[in-house]
């Protein structure tokens, strides 16, 4: 089945009612979805955002889990790093995975999206409809970033 055949039946195809609340509970953490990963480009764009090479912003903010790099955690509650008072500190410089929340391919059937996105985030259903449009690129953008963080490489991924 051709791409543009699939997506024709997905639940989402008249678009999805999202608006971000700022509630910041997609950045506290939940289980396996406790980590912020970062690709090379997620880190770049952080450094940039600090002034800071990326190896220094690197060493100062992230881990490597199982050699994935992802931010370190606050080390009392276990939430990012960078939520502040419940709002994104860093808002402008985000990495993919908060860029794309909460389109990911992972969340974006219909009974993982009312179980792990619909239940308790309360930018479902406010605001404007997202287009299936704007949702398939996010799709493929998030899919993209796991690739880069689940590709054959993330072992010997530099320091950088
Ligand atoms: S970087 Fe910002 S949006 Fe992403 S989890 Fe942290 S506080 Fe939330």
């Amino acid at each position: 089945m051709s791409e543009s055949a699939s997506e024709k039946q997905e639940w989402w195809n008249k678009g999805v009612r999202f608006q971000c609340q700022g509630s910041g509970k997609c950045c506290i953490s939940r289980g396996e979805y406790g980590y912020v990963y970062l690709t090379l480009s997620d880190r770049q764009r952080f450094a940039k955002h600090f002034d800071m090479r990326t190896s220094s912003f690197t060493r100062k903010f992230c881990e490597q889990t199982e050699g994935i790099w992802h931010l370190k955690t606050d080390p009392q509650t276990k939430d990012c790093l960078f939520l502040l008072e419940n709002k994104c500190s860093v808002y402008k410089a985000r990495p993919t995975q908060c860029r794309t929340w909460p389109f990911w391919p992972e969340v974006m059937n219909a009974k993982s999206w009312k179980k792990e996105v619909a239940s308790f985030c309360p930018g479902v259903g406010k605001g404007p409809v997202i287009s299936a449009q704007k949702i398939s690129k996010a799709l493929k953008e998030q899919t993209q970033s796991e690739k880069e963080l689940m590709g054959p490489d993330k072992l010997i991924t530099p320091l950088q």
